[in-house]
């Protein structure tokens, strides 16, 4: 069988929410068919697909029926269990392999792959006792971050410790949980490099993408990355190379990094799937993250990542719709595309959707994708 998955095919996706929703109309516009598995319905995802299945990721003879109606399943979310992908993979490859989530889905063990394969990551210690926690601060030192090892993302399952008195709440707040403590990080800068590999091997990357977090949750994204040295930017993508090769991913991953004040850079996460920080492909790139994984999971050649024009993006969290949302405002600005994921409930928090713009300079594009914000809520301050 050619190992080319073409058009007019039916692709599979599990987990159903904005990345699963980009990812759908990338791959319907290039003419494939979606059928996509999680336990809700109307979903972001399953808006846009063909086939929208609703059932329990352990609900392996739905997810075996699932798999057998497709010709490769990818995934959106990484918390998806290992028996979820074991169960469709008899039926249906599965890009990136069910290996790479197992090896990202845990803080720990992607730590300790990191460092076996040469690259830095911030000091950590595992924890799953008090005597461990206390002994982790010791030797790491306070401010740290105590995380829960699995099934952590925007910055839940994880409490800043400041002083030694917060240590026994913290543990307690984990309920027994296995944890990871990470050293803080005094950081100059927050990055990412989205890289896509095919099937043949052949890699292609955006950024580095430059990151502002708010309340541990991603709030800008710049691209180019402003005041990156063309060294770090360098050693940022060759990093990110080294990982996609060495746990062999078919698809997409994201390298977070953290850049500290003398250059140095700490990879702070993996994450095996597009990402938030590449949003802004969309609009800036020939080819977006989410056609990317297209053409990778189905065996086509990647495409050109070339930027039209420097590009920002701004979070639209849950929190903005307290009020009435002012569209016009924000699509006065004439450069400003909104993307919204249909989602019905605006909880505080909840990612809803993005702005993106496209100007000369990142500076530029930032401005407007701030001042659009504020425009669409008629705020004068930052709301989220
Ligand atoms: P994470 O879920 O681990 O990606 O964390 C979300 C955000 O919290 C990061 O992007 C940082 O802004 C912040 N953060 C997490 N871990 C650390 C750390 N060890 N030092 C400093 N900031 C951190």
């Amino acid at each position: 069988m050619s190992r080319l998955i073409p058009p007019g095919s039916t692709l599979g996706v599990l987990g159903s929410g904005q990345l699963g929703r980009m990812f759908t109309l990338a791959a319907r516009r290039m003419g494939y068919r979606v059928h996509v598995l999680s336990p809700d319905d109307d979903t972001p995802t399953g808006q846009v697909a063909d086939v929208e299945i609703k059932a329990a990721y352990d609900d392996l003879d739905q997810v075996a029926d699932f798999a057998r109606g497709v010709r490769v399943v990818t995934f959106e979310f990484e918390n998806v269990p290992a028996s979820t992908t074991e169960a469709a993979s008899r039926f249906a490859p599965i890009r990136p392999a069910g290996s790479v989530l197992q090896t990202t889905q845990n803080r720990l063990i992607e730590k300790n792959y990191l460092r076996s394969i040469g690259l830095p990551v911030t000091d950590f210690a595992r924890v799953d006792s008090l005597a461990s926690l206390n002994e982790a601060v010791a030797k790491l030192g306070l401010p740290a971050v105590l995380k829960t090892s699995a099934w952590g993302y925007d910055g839940k399952g994880q409490i800043l410790l400041r002083s030694q008195e917060e240590i026994p709440s913290a543990w307690e707040r984990m309920a027994g949980q296995e944890c990871i403590l990470e050293a803080w990080v005094d950081f100059a800068g927050e990055i990412s490099v989205i890289g896509a590999r095919a099937l043949d091997g052949g890699i292609e990357t955006f950024g580095p993408v430059a990151n502002v977090h708010h309340r541990h949750i991603l709030d800008i994204s710049v691209c180019p990355a402003p005041g990156l040295g063309e060294k770090v930017r360098r050693r940022a993508v060759e990093m990110t190379r080294a990982v996609l090769e060495s746990l062999e991913v078919v698809g997409v991953l994201c390298v977070e990094m953290f850049v500290t004040a003398d250059g140095e850079l700490l990879i702070n996460e993996l994450a095996p799937r597009p990402h938030n920080s590449g949003h802004l492909t969309i609009d800036a790139c020939d080819s977006c993250q989410f056609e990317q994984q297209v053409r990778a999971i189905c065996g086509l050649p990647l495409g050109s990542t070339r930027m039209r024009a420097a590009a920002a993006m701004a979070n639209l969290l849950g929190d903005l719709w307290a009020g009435p949302m002012d569209y016009s405002r924000a699509l006065a600005f004439p450069e400003l595309k909104l993307h919204l994921y249909g989602k019905a409930a605006a909880r505080p928090g909840r990612k809803m959707g993005h702005l993106t713009a496209l100007a000369d300079t990142p500076q530029e594009a930032e401005q407007i994708v701030r001042q659009a914000r504020l425009a669409l809520t008629g705020s004068a301050e930052r709301s989220s």
